[in-house]
């Protein structure tokens, strides 16, 4: 009989790409997804340690799940897993396999062994790792959108941030494996493909094999054409003349920048250790609007920094007003144990910097729907998703990230097609399919 899994993924893009290159590898070998209300056999956490908060959802995950599935092995990984291995280890019970960023490959098997040990610890120290998991798949989900994780870790030691903690150096995929990805992608069907890293612009260096993120991007977008890629996130300094050369010149490079900010004060800039000014960034958007004007601009901004008052605050919304992007990320700054800022004085208030949030996000939302307006009465290409909406229509992303609904066949879902942006309907960008 076929054991049956379930797989929790919290946390970003890169726990995504891993935990369904997890199903897939469980699926080559003979298991199947728990159903609604099943026990099941297998049970994977990949769990998230990015703020203090991530932390309390994983662990409250994991003993959600253990309680819920007391038979099942249970395989906790993630970020939370490689910084609190040895918590987790006092924490569990049952038969349990606790796995380290820096062994994501092992996961499937040491998960599938038939007479395991109580507790497993596949841990490794991860600021020595020198090379990527491997972890190819043959399909991403059931979705019309996959993930691509290009790179894994970071050296830029951002104040607030654990990240290079929990998943050490900067490892990029070879050019080869990747190239090979795509095509598995291209076979199961995707049409768009989000190369995703923890820090991207990073994509080469520590390979010698003469590419970066301008060039996997370029031989990426050459190799399959049929495909749309889209860049997750790049930080600003990243953002080079060639890289929008090259967007500019690969018809299937989607027009799309999510760069993170995180604060328009150079004060609060530099005590983040984010390693640019703000006129850079500011300079940056410029060029990037400048090149590709009908480009989205999505930016990360963190409220209440420590040291951040009413001035640096006021800084970080002015630019933001001068910036007009197409949408703002706005979270709260959380404290991180065993990050720098965590002791940094003037640590600012949870209700003043949530206030913030909702300043900032309000803004986003004005900001969003100049962005939205620009572009109406205009035909753009869209995406078809795989699903409706609740009131029944299609919808689907153009190349420049604006999310529309229309009416439509479901022959149209997982295809490339012109819509006409007609109108905002309570928020929305109602569209036409091009030619009714
Ligand atoms: S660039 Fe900064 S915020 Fe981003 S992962 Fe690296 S250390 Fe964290």
């Amino acid at each position: 009989m076929k054991r049956k899994i379930i797989i929790n993924t919290l946390g970003c893009k890169v726990n995504q790409y891993e935990s369904a290159s997890f199903l897939c590898a469980f699926k080559e070998s003979g298991c199947r997804l728990a159903k609604e209300g099943e026990d099941a056999d297998i049970v994977v956490i990949n769990t998230c340690a990015v703020t203090a908060k991530a932390g309390a959802q994983s662990r409250q995950t994991i003993r959600k799940l253990m309680r819920r599935h007391p038979d099942a092995r249970v395989v906790i990984t993630g970020c939370y897993a490689q910084l609190s291995a040895n918590e987790l280890a006092e924490m569990v019970d049952g038969s349990v396999c606790i796995v380290g960023n820096g062994n994501k490959h092992f996961l499937v098997e040491a998960a599938l062994e038939v007479n395991p040990c109580d507790l497993t610890m596949l841990m490794s120290k991860i600021l020595n790792k020198k090379e990527i998991c491997h972890l190819p798949m043959r399909q991403f989900g059931e979705r019309t959108r996959a993930y691509l994780r290009v790179q894994d870790g970071c050296e830029n030691f951002c104040t607030y941030c654990i990240v290079p903690f929990t998943r050490g150096p900067s490892r990029s995929v070879p050019i080869d494996k990747m190239l090979d990805q795509v095509v598995r992608f291209h076979e199961a069907g995707h049409r768009e493909i989000v190369v995703t890293g923890i820090h991207v612009g990073l994509y080469g260096k520590d390979l010698n094999e003469g590419y970066d993120i301008s060039s996997l991007m370029n031989t990426l977008c050459k190799a399959q054409p049929e495909i749309r890629f889209r860049l997750s996130s790049i930080e600003p300094l990243e953002i080079s003349d060639t890289l929008i050369d090259t967007m500019k010149s690969c018809d299937n490079f989607m027009p799309h920048f999510h760069i993170p900010l995180q604060s328009g004060d150079d004060t609060i800039l530099n005590r983040m250790h984010r390693g640019y000014d703000r006129e850079t960034f500011l300079n940056i958007i410029r060029k990037c609007k400048k090149n590709i004007p009908h480009a989205a601009i999505g930016i990360d901004v963190l409220t209440g920094f420590p040291g951040e008052g009413k001035k640096e605050f006021a800084n970080t919304r002015n630019l933001l007003e001068e910036i007009e992007a197409s949408y703002f990320h706005v979270f709260p700054y959380s404290k991180r144990p065993g990050t720098p800022a965590a002791s940094y004085a003037n640590q600012v208030p949870g209700n003043v910097s949530q206030q913030r949030v909702a300043e900032l996000r309000a803004l986003g939302a004005r900001s969003k729907l100049s962005f939205h307006t620009k572009f109406l009465k205009t035909e753009r290409p869209v995406l078809v998703e795989h699903s409706r909406t609740v009131d029944n229509q299609l919808s689907g992303f153009t190349d420049n990230y604006i999310p529309v609904v229309f009416s439509g066949d479901d022959e149209l879902m997982g295809q490339i097609i012109p819509v006409y942006l007609d109108r905002i309907h309570k928020d929305l960008v109602q569209g036409k399919t091009v030619g009714k």
